[in-house]
């Protein structure tokens, strides 16, 4: 069998990893041995060759929640290649990069760079400024954690295409973050449109609609929000301009035709909006800095420290 460089998560993590030889990964390598067998990697599906170095599964227990992706091949457990083994192993790999964007140093210099996706301010800011490719984001869901080995890996330039890949627990998604960005602005700007062509005593029953998605039903699942639109043709709101009445149906049209992911982004820029109390969706994008994974931190022992905002 060949050496096939599959870019995948673990891949890029391994890469990453060994720009910091002080990581001490040699355990790991050491539970290694030789393949009976020529075989693939469960987990990323590269090549194994009877003789090269894999992983058995056997450091998971019965409780692990993907037992059936153990098994892709027989009802026997498969094994694991090594960057894979480092992915779902490693303690760091478990804690800081289960949650973390990955991806090309945007300065060039060739080497991979890490931003922190700990709360609802390092993810927007991972997203809102993508690194290039290869370039893989991942977050943790309550429920679903330690899942960057399963993460999607964007080859292409997120930035340029609007188009990201991305998981949040065990599930891949995939968004269009600047459109996600206009729509967010667009309904700011026909609530602002629906006060301004009334007349002043109309104005106070139309600045009773705050929003057009409610916020309330996006936030009970932040990760799969259900969309609930007001209805904005209700007397109470006093909305009698056909024309804006009909910008407000097309608005309600491009947000059901969200994907799921677009969804997901939606409810939290919303979310975020309203924790930093501001409906200027761009300014709150441009103010957001992406925050580099604390490596001395993690090399040297200092806990890391997890600010909890959102989710
Ligand atoms: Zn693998």
């Amino acid at each position: 069998m060949s050496d096939l460089t599959i870019e995948t998560a673990p891949y890029l993590l391994g890469k990453f990893y060994s720009q910091f030889p002080q990581l001490d990964l040699e355990p790991i390598y050491k539970e290694g041995r030789p393949s009976p067998r020529d075989t693939r990697c469960v987990s990323c599906a590269k090549p194994i060759a009877a003789g090269a170095i894999m992983h058995t599964t056997d450091f998971l227990g019965d409780s692990f929640g993907d037992a059936a992706f153990l098994k892709p091949f027989s009802a026997q457990r498969g094994c694991l290649c090594t960057d894979c083994k480092i992915a779902i192993a490693f303690f760091p790999s478990t804690m800081q990069f289960s949650y973390a964007a990955l991806g090309s140093d945007p300065e060039g210099t060739g080497k991979l760079v890490s931003y922190k996706v700990f709360g609802i301010d390092d993810y927007m800011a991972a997203v809102y400024n993508p690194l290039p490719a290869p370039f893989v984001l991942a977050r943790k869901e309550r429920k679903k954690q330690h899942m960057i080995w399963k993460a999607r890996v964007n080859h292409h330039d997120v930035r340029e295409e609007d188009l990201l890949f991305f998981t949040s627990g065990d599930t891949s998604l995939c968004a269009h973050p600047q459109r996600v960005l206009e729509v967010a602005c667009k309904e700011q700007e026909l609530l602002t449109q629906a006060a301004e062509i009334h007349s002043v005593g109309a104005k106070k029953k139309v600045r009773l609609l705050k929003e057009i998605v409610r916020l309330s039903a996006m936030k009970a699942n932040l990760c799969a929000p259900t969309l609930v639109f007001n209805d904005y043709r209700a007397l109470a709101y006093g909305i009698q301009d056909e024309a804006l009445l009909s910008r407000l149906d097309e608005f309600c049209e491009v947000v059901r035709s969200f994907s799921s992911g677009d969804k997901h982004l939606f409810a939290h820029l919303r979310f975020l909006g309203t924790l930093k109390k501001t409906t200027d969706f761009k300014a709150l994008i441009g103010s957001l800095k992406p925050r580099e994974v604390d490596m001395q931190a993690i090399i040297y022992g200092k806990p890391p420290v997890e600010p909890g905002v959102g989710d």
